[in-house]
This record gives C-alpha cells, sequence and structure tokens, in this order.
C-alpha cells in the first residue's frame, strides 16, 4: 500500500503483483503501456518493478486507448518477453505476446458526491448504472446508496469484449443494452462525456453522469444534442462525396476486415470510388495532407473519427454512420439496435 500511495494517491497500479508476477515467469526485458492519464506516473513504475524483479523495463510512449491496443510490435522488435499493460481490463482476444494487465482502479472517494447524484435521478423509479474500468469498485456502492434512497438499481451482466458486470467500452455498450427496457435512465461513472454519450446513443435513454476526478454530476442531454448536430452535418457533407477512403486500423484488436470490406463494396454499390488505406497510428495531420479522397472512413476504433473531428478538414467517419450514409435509417437507429 506505501508503494502505491508513493506513486499516487489516486490510482492503484498493484506493484507488488506485478514485480511478483514478472519474478515468477523469469522475465527479462518488459514493454510498459500506458493511456495518456496514466503516462505521467510512468517512470517512478518501471524503477520500482525494475528494482523488485531485476527485469528492464521499457516504456512505451506511443498512444493507448485500450487494451485492443497491444505493443505487440514492440515487445518483438525489442526482444521483449513480457508486456504489462497499465488502465484497461485484459482482452478477449489472442495475446501474442504474454501479457499481464493492471486495471489501475481509481482510489478516488465518491462518497460525497452521492447527494448530487440523487438529486439527478429521484424523479425516476429504476436506474441502470454503468461505468468504466477505472471505477467499476464504486457501482455497488452507488447501487446501495441509491436502493436505500428507495429506487430499483440495475447494473447489466458482462457481454461481448468486456470483463465485468456494468462494465462499458467505445465500442461495447452490451451490458447497458441489456436493461436498457427495464430503466428509465442510466448513471456513468467515468470522466468526460465520450462513453455517455455512446451509451445514449446505444439505449436511446437519458445519460447522467458522475465525474469522479471532478465531482460534477450531469446530464448529457444538451451535449448529446449538439454532439448529433454535428456528426449528421459531418455525414450529410460526406454523401456528397465521390471518393471514399476506407482506412483499416492494424491494432491488434481493432483489424476487422470483414466489416471494412462490407463497408467498401457498399460504397462501391453506391456508384462511390473507394481507395483503400491501412494505419497503425492516424493523426488528422496525416488525413488532411492527402488529395483525391473526398471523404474518409475509419475501420478500427470509433474513437479516431469522433476525438478528433473538429480537426479533419473533410468529412471521417465511423463504419457505424458509413453503413446509414446511403440508407433511411437514423443513427440512432442504427446504434441502439447493436
Ligand atoms: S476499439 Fe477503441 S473504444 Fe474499443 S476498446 Fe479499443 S480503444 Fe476502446
Amino acid at each position: 500500500m506505501k508503494k502505491i500511495n508513493r506513486i499516487s494517491p489516486s490510482y492503484n497500479f498493484e506493484l507488488d503483483k506485478v514485480a511478483r508476477e514478472v519474478k515468477i515467469r523469469a522475465s527479462k526485458r518488459i514493454v510498459l503501456q500506458f493511456p495518456d492519464g496514466l503516462i505521467e506516473y510512468a517512470p517512478s513504475i518501471a524503477r520500482e518493478i525494475s528494482s523488485e524483479s531485476n527485469s528492464e523495463a521499457i516504456i512505451s510512449l506511443d498512444s493507448c486507448y485500450g487494451a485492443c491496443d497491444l505493443a505487440t510490435n514492440a515487445a518483438s522488435r525489442l526482444g521483449a518477453d513480457l508486456i504489462v499493460h497499465f488502465g484497461h481490463a485484459r482482452w478477449q482476444g489472442k495475446h501474442e505476446v504474454p501479457t499481464i494487465y493492471v486495471e489501475a482502479s481509481s482510489s478516488l472517494d465518491i462518497s460525497s458526491v452521492l447527494p448530487k447524484l440523487k438529486e439527478h435521478v429521484i424523479d425516476s423509479k429504476r436506474v441502470g448504472l454503468a461505468s468504466t474500468i477505472q471505477h467499476i469498485q464504486e457501482l455497488s456502492k452507488v447501487k446501495a446508496y441509491l436502493e436505500q434512497s428507495g429506487l430499483s438499481v440495475l447494473i447489466g451482466k458482462a457481454a461481448g469484449r468486456v470483463l465485468y458486470d456494468g462494465q462499458v467500452l467505445g465500442c461495447d455498450y452490451s451490458t447497458a443494452r441489456s436493461i436498457s427496457d427495464s430503466v428509465d435512465k442510466f448513471i456513468l461513472i467515468g470522466g468526460g462525456n465520450f462513453h455517455a454519450i455512446g451509451l445514449s446513443l446505444a439505449t436511446k435513454k437519458e445519460c447522467i453522469t458522475l465525474d469522479p476526478y471532478s465531482g460534477a454530476v450531469a446530464t448529457t442531454k444538451e451535449f448529446l444534442r449538439r454532439y448529433m448536430k454535428s456528426r449528421y452535418a459531418c455525414i450529410a457533407e460526406a454523401r456528397r462525396g465521390s471518393t471514399f477512403g476506407v482506412v483499416l486500423g492494424l491494432k491488434s484488436g481493432q483489424l476487422d476486415m470483414d466489416r471494412a470490406y462490407r463497408v467498401r463494396d457498399l460504397l462501391a454499390r453506391s456508384g462511390k470510388s473507394v481507395v483503400l488505406f491501412c494505419a497503425d497510428n492516424l493523426s488528422p495531420d496525416r488525413i488532411n495532407s492527402i488529395n483525391g479522397v473526398d471523404v474518409f472512413v475509419i475501420a478500427a476504433c470509433p474513437r479516431i473519427a469522433l476525438d478528433d473531428a473538429e480537426l479533419f478538414r473533410k468529412p471521417v467517419l465511423t463504419m457505424d454512420e458509413s453503413e446509414v450514409l446511403f440508407s433511411d435509417r437514423l443513427l440512432e437507429d442504427y446504434l441502439a439496435q447493436g
């Protein structure tokens, strides 16, 4: 516990457990991987693991948004025999290099925010709970608190790509979807708006966010309205394009060739010319520098098209969006269907 607090009072990095595992496996060289929110702690963590386990730790500086993005190439090139991946739950797919996951659960106390949360949901009879991985341990606390106030509280069972009941990923809201018919609204524990927007779209229900970092509690209704307006504007502009670039994402858990080719064929049947690209890391600058393509479809993580939307000079769509492009279906209906 001392080691955890020395590195950060806000996260549990489980360093004793990691060092023990590294020793048991007799790993000589390991690659450490962190999402943006945890990279600041990387040097201290690397020092700690190296000294406790007598291994060489090399920190990957590449971006890392999910466990779908393992540092497999880096480990192979560096001759590392282990990856320690921080900040996400275990990926359920195949691992080419042995990998230990450290979820880095948050130790922020949200008790003082619960009365504020109750005010936002007290008009409901039944609420659904969801969380990003860092705060998954808070779900039972929030559930007990709201149930004491007379609300019925549901948490969806783990399914699809997620490991825990109530957990959501930016590309998988199956836990929330499984209970959406039985609840009036959702509460999402996590920072930022990305997951709350995705959850609202996947369930067609209002989502209240509880941000453990800022202590803010808010509905995403207005943000969602503005978000959908901008996505429909992007889709409308994309329809006028004649040449489409379909970008195949090469990250270990993101490549879905079948779906990418379905999108390519759909575009071709709609009379569009299609150019195929592939990329491991994609930046708006790189996309903006391409001539002769009017619209890009990102066949990889949906965050690539959405997080940097304002930085792209041309329409950049997710695969979901490209699949409603030439149909009369609403994007909301398509996303809610799963
Ligand atoms: S594909 Fe994107 S949203 Fe899904 S787990 Fe990976 S980083 Fe997260």
